[in-house]
C-alpha cells in the first residue's frame, strides 16, 4: 500500500520502516529539513536498536524514501500517518497544533481519496477536531468531492525495543466507525497481525482514552511502589524484598514495579499531565493521577536529598560520579530524565559531576554544552576518578558488570547511591562499600550512627 508517514522522530520512523519492511512504499516526511537531509544518507540521529540497520535495508529497496516537501509528501500516500509531537504546554494540556497543522497542509494538497491515521497521542476529541478541519480546508477548496476520514491509531512502542514492539505488537487499537477505513487498516496490518487478532475496533474517543489510560496505569504502578519504597526506607524495610512478594501475585504481576528515581521519557509525564487536564477541563478531579504526579516528581531528586543527609546540603568543593543520563537503559534519549534533575540540583548545591552513559552522552554535550562543573568522562570507570561518590541514575546492564573493589579503590568516600538499586547493599558492605539505595533501609545495614529519617 501507498503510505506517508509525517514526522521521523521515534514514532515515524519506526512505523515508516517497520511499514515499508512489511512490503508497503512508504514516505516519510518532517519539516525538519537536516533530519531529512541525514536519513538521506543513512543517518539515523536517534539511537534505538536495529533501527538505523531496518531505514538502510528498505531505503535500499527503494521502498522506504525521505522528503522535506510535504506537498509531495501528500501526493504520494493513500494512508496518511500523522506522527508529530504533541509536546506539553504550561498548563499540562497537550499541545495538538502540530496534528492539526500536518491535517491542513493535507487537505490543502491532496487530490485523492485518502485515509488520515493519527498516530501521535492526542487528547480525547482531537480526531473530531481533524475531521472538522480536514472538512473545512476541502470545502474551501471546493473538494468536499474527496473522502477524507480520519482515525485514530495509538503507538504503543517502548523507546530500546521500539522495532521488536512494531512488528510484534500486542494489540493494535484502531479508533474508527468507518467500515472502510477498519478495513483499509486490516490490510495494511495483516503482515502483523497473523498469529492471533490483535486489532481491537472502536469509537475513536475510547481509541484516544486507551492511549492515555495506558500510559498512566504504567506510570501509576511505577509512583505506587516508589511510594512503597519511601515507606520501606522510613520503616526499616526492604522494598525488593516487598517487591518480589507482591509480583508473585499475578492480579499484580513483576513488570512495572521496579522501585526507582520514577519514571521520564517524552511520554509518561506529559501524558499523565495531559490526562490530568483533560480531567480537570471536563469538571472532574483526576485524584490519583494528581498523585501519581506530584510522587514522580518528588520521587526524582529523592535520592539528592539522601546524598545531602551524607554530606551536608552545601556540596561544594565535592565531585560525584553519575552513571547513567538517558531516561531508561537502551535508548539516547535524556527527556524528562531523572539524570538532568538530580545533576542540576547537584550543581545549585555548588558539587561537580563527572558523568558516564553508554549512549546518551552526545545528548547530554546538546543540552548542558561545555560547563565547568559537567565532565562528560569515556567509560564508567573513569568517572568514578576523583570523585567522592557514585550516584546511579539508569539501570544500564554494563554498569552491575564492573566491579566492586573497582568501586571501593576510586571512591574517595566509597558510598553508592543507587537510584535504582543494581547493587546488593550486603554484598557491597561485605565489599568496604556503602550503599544508599531505594528503600533498602533494612535495619541490619543502617549504619548505627545513622538514624533511618523521614522523607524529606
Ligand atoms: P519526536 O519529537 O521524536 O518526533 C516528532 C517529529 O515530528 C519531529 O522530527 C518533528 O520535526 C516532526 N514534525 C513536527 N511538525 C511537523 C509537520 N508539520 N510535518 C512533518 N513533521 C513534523 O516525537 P515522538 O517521540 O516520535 O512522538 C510523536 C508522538 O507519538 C507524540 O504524540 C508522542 O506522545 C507519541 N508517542 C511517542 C512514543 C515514544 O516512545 N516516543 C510512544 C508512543 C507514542
Amino acid at each position: 500500500m501507498l503510505v506517508t508517514v509525517y514526522g521521523a522522530g521515534y514514532v515515524g520512523l519506526v512505523q515508516a520502516a517497520v511499514l515499508a519492511d512489511a512490503g508497503h512504499r512508504v514516505v516519510c516526511a518532517d519539516v525538519d529539513a537536516s533530519k531529512i537531509e541525514q536519513l538521506k544518507l543513512g543517518y539515523v540521529s536517534i539511537y534505538e536498536p536495529g533501527l538505523t540497520e531496518l531505514v538502510a535495508v528498505n531505503a535500499e529497496a527503494g521502498r522506504l524514501t525521505f522528503t522535506a516537501n510535504i506537498q509531495r509528501a501528500v501526493e504520494h500516500g493513500a494512508l496518511h500517518f500523522i506522527a508529530v509531537g504533541t509536546p506539553q504546554l504550561d498548563d499540562g494540556s497537550a499541545d495538538v497544533s502540530y496534528v492539526l497543522s500536518v491535517a491542513t497542509t493535507i487537505a490543502q494538497h491532496v487530490e485523492h481519496d485518502a485515509i488520515l491515521v493519527v498516530k501521535s497521542t492526542v487528547p480525547v476529541g482531537t480526531c473530531d477536531q481533524v475531521a472538522a478541519r480536514v472538512h473545512e480546508v476541502l470545502a474551501s477548496r471546493d473538494r468536499t468531492d474527496l473522502k477524507c476520514p480520519v482515525a485514530f491509531n495509538p503507538e504503543f512502542l517502548k523507546e530500546g525495543a521500539a522495532i521488536a514492539d512494531c512488528q510484534r505488537p500486542d494489540r493494535i487499537v484502531i479508533g474508527t466507525e468507518d467500515a472502510d477505513v477498519e478495513q483499509r487498516l486490516r490490510e495494511l496490518y495483516a503482515p502483523f497481525n497473523r498469529n492471533r487478532e490483535k486489532l481491537m475496533v472502536m469509537d475513536r474517543r475510547s481509541a484516544e482514552l486507551t492511549k492515555y489510560a495506558a500510559n498512566c496505569m504504567l506510570a501509576t504502578k511505577i509512583s505506587f511502589i516508589n511510594e512503597i519504597a519511601n515507606l520501606a526506607d522510613i520503616l526499616g524495610a526492604d522494598v525488593e524484598q516487598v517487591r518480589r512478594g507482591i509480583g508473585a501475585d499475578p492480579r499484580i504481576g513483576y513488570q512495572f514495579i521496579y522501585p526507582g528515581l520514577g519514571y521520564g521519557g517524552s511520554c509518561f509525564p506529559k501524558d499523565v499531565r495531559a490526562l490530568i487536564r483533560i480531567a480537570q477541563d471536563a469538571a472532574f478531579d483526576p485524584m490519583i493521577l494528581r498523585a501519581v504526579d506530584a510522587r514522580n516528581t518528588r520521587q526524582r531528586t529523592s535520592l539528592v536529598g539522601k546524598i545531602k543527609a551524607r554530606f551536608g546540603a552545601d556540596l561544594s568543593g565535592r565531585k560525584f560520579a553519575l552513571w547513567g543520563l538517558a531516561f531508561k537503559p537502551n535508548t539516547d534519549d535524556m527527556r524528562e530524565a531523572p539524570a538532568r534533575a538530580i545533576m542540576e540540583e547537584l550543581w545549585a548545591a555548588g558539587a561537580r559531576v563527572s558523568a558516564f552513559d553508554p549512549k546518551a552522552m552526545d545528548e547530554c554535550r546538546r543540552i548542558y554544552g561545555t560547563r565547568p562543573d559537567l565532565e562528560l568522562c569515556s567509560s564508567p570507570i573513569h568517572a568514578l576518578d576523583g570523585a567522592d561518590a557514585l550516584v546511579v541514575a539508569t539501570e544500564w546492564k554494563a554498569f552491575q558488570g564492573v566491579p566492586l573493589e573497582t568501586l571501593r579503590d576510586r571512591l574517595a568516600n566509597r558510598v553508592i547511591f543507587d537510584g535504582r538499586n543494581i547493587f546488593d547493599p550486603q554484598i557491597a558492605a561485605a565489599n568496604g562499600l556503602e550503599v544508599i539505595g531505594m528503600g533498602r533501609a533494612r535495619r541490619e545495614v543502617v549504619a548505627e550512627d545513622r538514624p533511618v529519617r523521614a522523607e524529606a
